[in-house]
């Protein structure tokens, strides 16, 4: 017999997640471009609904229903098919929890959130992925690796950490394509930073499907990161199957006060978008004034963007070279992955030095 608690197997697999670090193996302050925060940080009115929460002493509202409310009139979506979650990552765990577990497979294509490995395992389940496709999500590599034991698919539109996006149509087709007794999560982290005009039709698919849950956040463009609130929506029997496994009081009375004042400030997060979308432009525009020496960024829909490192500068070597001079950036030691290097899209000032870092790294590289 073991001498110590033994952990169940599947557990025993996980690898923790690795968040993006604020400071290098040095300790010194850098800019944290590691995240996919927000640099414009979040709405004054947040800010100031934080000192007018209820006392900390008292339970927060177990059912957020006064953000729920707000969210539902927001949206157009009854709030009875709205359940929040502490960050959008619990939802996407009880997710995958509530419909799979030993003996079934969750999938999702390589280069999916890292999360999802992770979320796969601890439902006890076993995480499959399809291959990807220019460095994005792939219908048909997915469509073709659904098995009988198939529970659940995840994706991510924009995908982390490549920022590529799937449209509408093939959105749709996915969907189509899936038995229906397969539950797709769509994951929309990121879509606040979408063009509007590129709607992925994956609310509508929540609206009126009963195998799609959307699951959505105020951590990336709301700028609340830190408060952890995201919510997630789907046909009204599986929100009250995951209802069942949250946590009771899953928000912090603070958590709660600041969305729903962040919901009444939505030029905050216009403003954030079209920031987002004007200095991500001129990064990837500097970037791919690179491409001589084999630089070059994968699309992007999201607030960072995959910096490809094809020639004598190895992805590696520019995440080491960004963190000498103080820019925090994401490398992945993953295999097909490892040569890019996944850069927050910050303030201008910010890209304008990682770009000219990156020149640099570049030039010495030959
Ligand atoms: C950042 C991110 C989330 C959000 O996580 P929270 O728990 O809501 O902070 C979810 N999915 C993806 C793909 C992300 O990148």
């Amino acid at each position: 017999m073991a001498n110590s608690p033994v952990p169940k197997p599947w557990i025993a697999a996980i690898h923790a997640y690795v968040p993006g670090k604020a400071s290098g193996d040095d300790g010194r302050a850098a800019v944290k471009l590691s995240a996919n925060e927000n640099p414009l940080g979040c709405s004054a009115l947040a800010l100031a609904a934080r000192g007018e929460a209820r006392h900390p002493s008292r339970y927060p509202d177990g059912d957020s229903n006064a953000l729920r409310h707000a969210l539902g009139a927001h949206h157009g979506i009854d709030p009875a098919r709205i359940i929040m979650g502490a960050g959008s990552g619990e939802l996407l765990y009880l997710a995958a929890s509530a419909y799979a577990g030993p003996g079934d497979e969750v999938l999702f294509c390589e280069y999916a959130f890292s999360l999802y490995d992770i979320v796969a395992r601890r439902a006890g389940a076993e995480p499959v992925e399809a291959r990807a496709k220019d460095f994005a999500n792939d219908v048909d590599a997915l469509l073709a690796a659904v098995t009988t034991r198939t529970r659940v698919v995840l994706l991510a539109n924009p995908n982390n950490p490549t920022g590529t996006y799937l449209p509408r149509s093939e959105i749709a087709r996915l969907h189509a394509g899936l038995p229906a007794q397969v539950l797709l999560v769509l994951d929309l982290a990121y879509a606040e930073y979408v063009d509007p005009a590129d709607d992925d039709g994956s609310m509508d698919l929540a609206a009126s499907q009963p195998n799609v849950l959307v699951t959505r956040t105020f951590s990336k463009a709301f700028g609340l990161a830190g408060e952890r609130v995201g919510w997630g929506t789907g046909s009204a029997e599986v929100v009250e199957v995951l209802n069942r496994l949250r946590g009771a009081f899953n928000l912090s009375n603070e958590a709660q006060a600041m969305a729903l004042a962040a919901l009444d400030d939505l030029a905050f997060v216009e403003h954030s978008r079209r920031h987002n979308a004007e200095v991500r432009a001129r990064f990837v525009a500097a970037v791919n004034a690179l491409g001589n020496h084999g630089l070059r960024c994968v699309p992007s829909e999201a607030n960072f963007v995959l910096v490809l490192c094809e020639g004598q500068l190895s992805g590696k070597a520019a995440y080491e070279g960004l963190a000498q001079a103080g820019y925090m950036t994401r490398w992945f030691p993953v295999p097909g992955l490892d040569q890019g290097v996944r850069i927050t899209v910050g303030t201008a000032e910010e890209m304008d030095g990682v770009a000219a870092v990156l020149r640099q790294l570049a030039e010495a590289a030959r």
